[in-house]
């Protein structure tokens, strides 16, 4: 599990690792997962290390559903999806591998064939 010192979400904030952003404001971004289930497969990431739900203040979670109401309707604007999964993996136990918030917003079509779950 990374400190902060050598977290990849930590890094691509500073700009030391590459990403494409999509979205930003005062404590989120967003970027494009390098990984992604989905066409659009997006991760809104705290600006600040919270590692994970649990730990994020709960007076940013206006902004949160903000940035996801945002980057959401954006990707069913330019067509990635029809609708989309919201997903926030809390512990390793739930899938979660980078120990810093992120939600993952994945853009979801007809007979795609992803579950819910990510
Ligand atoms: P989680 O399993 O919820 O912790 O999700 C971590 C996500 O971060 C995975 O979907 C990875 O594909 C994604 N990821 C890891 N490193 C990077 C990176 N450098 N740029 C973009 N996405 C990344
Ligand atoms: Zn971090």
């Amino acid at each position: 599990m990374e400190n902060k010192d050598d977290c990849i979400f930590c890094k691509i904030v500073k700009g030391e690792i590459e990403s494409e952003k999509i979205y930003e404001d005062d404590n989120f971004f967003a970027i494009l997962d390098v990984n992604p289930k989905a066409e659009g497969h997006t991760l809104i990431i705290s600006k600040q290390h919270y590692k994970n739900i649990l730990d994020v203040p709960t007076s940013l979670g206006g902004e949160i559903l903000d940035a996801i109401k945002k980057i959401g309707l954006k990707l069913i604007k330019d067509k990635k999806g029809e609708g989309f999964n919201v997903c926030v993996n809390m512990g390793e136990v739930a899938g979660q591998t980078v120990h810093h918030f992120h939600a993952h917003i994945i853009p979801r079509n007809s007979g795609d064939g992803l579950s819910g779950v990510v």
